[in-house]
């Protein structure tokens, strides 16, 4: 299989790097048969072409398997208008990937996060209050005078309902838990039409449970109690924040991975930011990353029924952890003062050597 490799801006290029020497171990040892395809996206294709995505490496990807996605310094971007497209949302939106799915868990052994915490964020991607995105043409955000900026928030019952039968999917193959995060108090319309959406997928799936959580009250709940949760599914924006706090209470934004996915297509992409303030000092944790790779490979082991994919993404998150493990072999967000390319070589020699 053919994997189109974006490193993008910050820490991408570093953490892209480590994520694929995990992935090349993987593929030695599991025989998976992959190859890459790079292209520079974000500042760099900025500075040469104009944009931060040209439409040739957008559309390239339609012919390849799966794409592996850096993280994009969003906010050095200029407006869109001026070549700064956001190239998470434009793979979003054009490829349709309009499930982020988004896990966070603790691990005991590092001492670190909220005891008991494994969850699956379900994040829907399409539309919400994105503004980039939410409008068939033209912007959901405008400013009807100089004083005066407006945003709009589109839900409809399509991108609800797919979303939330994606998150009973994966809930049923884990701890059989759904839980709903909404502002319907508020937002009646649209976090109603949202959770209209979610009780009628429910009623499908009688085996897994499902409640609802008011979205601030859910925050709390998240550092109080993270272990009641299993799938947690929610608008754009909603989903966002939770899961920054979920990956945080796991110990570290760098410590959780996802993927942009739909049925036809997956992008794998760590869930944090470009982190500006420690890009090129070899000093990111890239295990966001390489868990995002992994879920990729176990994404394309079930579409194309090929188990050694399934199995090669379960040996990479195995040896993340067991890499982890040994204190020394942590990086800075970790406490640790394990370098990234050191931190990726660690993995791929565990995967390598079979954990
Ligand atoms: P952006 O504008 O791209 O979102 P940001 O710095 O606002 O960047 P994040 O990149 O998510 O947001 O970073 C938030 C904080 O977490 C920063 O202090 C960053 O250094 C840290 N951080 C994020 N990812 C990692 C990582 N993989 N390893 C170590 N620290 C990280």
């Amino acid at each position: 299989m053919r994997l189109h490799v974006l490193p993008a801006d910050g820490i991408g290029p570093e953490i892209t790097t480590a994520a694929i020497g995990v992935l090349e171990a993987a593929d030695g040892r599991f025989g998976l048969g992959l190859a890459y395809e790079y292209d520079e996206v974000g500042l760099a294709s900025l500075a040469k072409h104009g944009t931060t995505l040209i439409e040739d490496v957008f559309q390239k990807s339609r012919t390849l398997d799966g794409v592996i996605l850096g993280t994009q310094s969003h906010m050095d971007y200029p407006h869109p208008s001026k070549g700064g497209r956001n190239i998470s949302a434009a793979y979003r939106v054009g490829y349709d990937l309009f499930a982020n799915v988004r896990p966070a868990r603790t691990r005991a052994f590092l001492g670190k996060g909220a005891p008991g915490m494994d969850l699956v964020i379900m994040r829907e991607a399409t539309e919400g209050f994105y503004s980039d995105r939410n409008m068939h043409a033209g912007t959901g955000e405008f400013m009807p005078s100089p004083d005066m900026a407006m945003a709009v928030r589109k839900i409809t019952a399509h991108a609800s309902e797919r979303i939330v039968r994606r998150a009973f999917t994966v809930a049923a193959k884990r701890r059989q838990k759904v839980t709903a995060a909404h502002k319907a108090n508020c937002f009646h319309l649209s976090c109603g039409l949202f959770l209209r959406e979610a009780r009628k997928v429910a009623a499908e799936f009688p085996d897994v449970a499902y409640d609802e959580v008011i979205v601030d009250a859910m925050a709390a709940l998240l550092v109080r109690q993270p272990e009641k949760y299993d799938v947690i599914v929610t608008t754009n924006l909603f989903a966002d924040i939770l899961s920054d706090l979920a990956s945080e209470l796991s110990g570290s934004l760098g410590l959780a991975g996802s993927t942009n996915e739909s049925d036809l297509f997956c992008c794998a992409q760590a869930q944090h930011g470009s982190a500006p303030d420690i890009a090129g000092r070899n000093i990111a944790n890239p295990t966001s990353m390489i868990l995002s790779v992994a879920m990729l490979c176990d994404w394309l082991g079930t579409k194309h029924g090929r188990p050694e994919y399934s199995k090669a993404a379960a040996a990479m998150e195995q040896a993340v952890d067991r890499v982890l493990t040994d204190p020394r072999s942590r990086t800075l967000d970790l406490g640790g003062d394990m370098t990234c390319d050191a931190f990726g070589k660690a993995v791929a020699e565990t995967v390598a050597a079979g954990n």
